[in-house]
């Protein structure tokens, strides 16, 4: 769909609100599927999808270029592997919708009642323990439901993921729509999950497939959006997701009407996948390794990660304080993807930012120039402050109840003193630390922490009549398809730090 298509009603809403003939509200009317919103402080939010997180070189830079040339804050990167741009002023919202579009970046479904962005392993196709590469699953299957106008118009947001790992099935199990990669008799497939998700209720989702050939991705993808918008509640937003057709039909009911959907879809008409990446021959056109200086081993133990193209070839993640970048560090960071020979950088859910494809010898290098581009920046993860997952909060979010990015600092100067008493421990524990804790600062669950191994909650309640802020902390304690589970008692902030403290102390093997 072309931007003056696409983007029509808010061509028309934003200038009158501009001109003060129209109110913010009748502008979020508009942008808001576009994932466009006003912040608290009157600036905009502007939400660009990025399929499974898969940012190429030439989209970084086009993102940098538009951060400086609109004056735009900073790029915050998203637990959905979004990349949002913060504090864009409102007369330069159009400009940036018009020239992110023209680079091919997208903003439909950002926000809204629609089809999100897809999640994907942030190592797919790199990682060691993948199964395959989902990616161009993913992102074939977004080109698919673009030309689907009813994803853009459902009762409530689709959220779909694609997940390499058989250790990522939780993840799986907590989307609207997920798949696990799976491998039988040599035919790749997924086993998967519908009517999960995280938020009021959340919920791990019915099993709709033990195996689903990855060709039938498509029509499976149809039948929950149609089935979604015929059963969805559209009377009460609060319990319009898909995982409150499960609560009123049961699963098994649940399950049984999905199938009615599936079924009565040709199972024949789908071309899929149409979208590759050879990330196979970006690996065999590596440069070769620049030197093999020693490198800081506390850094390799905590940002280097092995990927299945053997012991020379790794990954290195860019630890990004808050998610947050400038268009300087955006840049620099496309600059060093492609002096290591690749051409992309993938966006985790935990805010960072993959380096996909290094060589080992390199590493001293990268590490050097990683230092360099981010003189401010706690490259070696030495400080968690900045570090731990949380969603923007009440200062930004206009339905937040607390600041759960100034929960996290807290918390983090805590663990960054205990770790300081703890100087036996393996370095690595600062990274499985920042990957166990998830914060949001109100139930909607941005933060995701109710998949988190020690996850937390903001809300207020009243403590001997005074209404306080606290978190409700929740707790997942084993491996197994479970959401986290809540403590029974709230947590005043003031304490939440030596409380999470107290957990980690308990679990260190996290
Ligand atoms: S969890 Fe709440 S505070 Fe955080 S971003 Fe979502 S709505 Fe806002």
């Amino acid at each position: 769909m072309a931007f003056e298509e696409s983007h029509a009603e808010l061509k028309e809403a934003l200038p009158r609100f501009l001109r003060g003939e129209a109110s913010s509200a009748d502008v979020k009317h508009a942008s808001a599927p576009l994932g466009i919103y006003q912040q608290r402080n009157d600036l905009f939010m502007t939400r660009v999808r990025v399929t499974g997180g898969h940012l190429t070189v030439r989209h970084a830079r086009a993102l940098a270029g538009i951060i400086e040339n609109h004056g735009i804050g900073y790029a915050h990167l998203t637990t959905r592997q979004d990349v949002q741009l913060q504090d864009v002023p409102a007369e330069h919202v159009l400009d940036v919708v018009s020239d992110c579009s023209q680079h091919g970046l997208h903003f439909r479904g950002g926000g809204g009642n629609t089809f999100r962005n897809v999640l994907v392993s942030p190592t797919s196709g790199i990682g060691a323990d993948g199964v395959f590469d989902v990616l161009p699953y993913a992102k074939s299957l977004t080109d698919i439901m673009f030309t689907w106008d009813k994803a853009f118009v459902l009762p409530r947001k689709i959220k779909i993921g694609f997940f390499a790992s058989p250790s990522e099935e939780l993840n799986a199990a907590v989307q609207d729509l997920g798949f696990l990669a799976k491998e039988v008799d040599g035919k790749l497939g997924f086993k998967v999950y519908g009517g999960g998700g995280m938020g009021r209720e959340s919920a791990v989702g019915v099993l709709l497939f033990d195996f689903l050939p990855a060709d039938q991705v498509p029509r499976c993808a149809l039948a929950m959006t149609e089935l979604f918008s015929d059963h969805g509640n559209r009377e009460n937003r609060n319990e319009a997701r898909i995982r409150f057709i499960v609560k009123r039909l049961g699963e098994a009911g649940f399950l049984q009407l999905f199938n009615e959907y599936f079924n009565q879809l040709n199972p024949e008409i789908w071309d899929f996948p149409a979208w590759q990446l050879d990330v196979s021959a970006e690996v065999a056109a590596l440069p070769s390794s620049v030197g093999s200086a020693e490198v800081c081993a506390k850094w390799v133990a905590r940002a280097v990660m092995p990927t299945r193209f053997g012991d020379d070839v790794v990954s290195v993640r860019v630890f990004v304080p808050g998610g947050n970048l400038s268009a300087a560090q955006l840049k620099a960071l496309a600059d060093l993807a492609e002096q290591c020979g690749s051409s992309f950088l993938r966006l985790t859910p935990t805010q960072d930012v993959l380096l996909p494809l290094v060589r080992r010898g390199s590493l001293p290098q990268v590490y050097s120039a990683l230092q360099a581009a981010f003189p401010e920046t706690d490259v070696l993860l030495d400080s968690l402050v900045g570090h731990l997952v949380t969603c923007v909060g009440s200062t930004v979010c206009k339905i937040g109840v607390l600041d759960s990015p100034a929960a996290g600092c807290a918390v983090a100067k805590r663990l960054d003193q205990l770790l300081a008493e703890r100087p036996d421990l393996d370095p690595a524990v600062a990274t499985q630390i920042v990957d166990a804790i998830r914060i949001s600062g109100c139930p909607n669950t941005c933060g995701a922490h109710v998949v988190a191994r020690i996850g937390m909650q903001g809300q207020k309640t009243k403590i001997d009549g005074v209404t306080e802020p606290v978190y409700r902390v929740f707790v997942r304690s084993d491996d197994e398809l479970g959401l986290a589970q809540p403590e029974e008692d709230f947590v005043k902030e003031a304490d939440l730090p030596d409380k999470v403290c107290q957990l980690v102390l308990a679990g260190l093997s996290l």
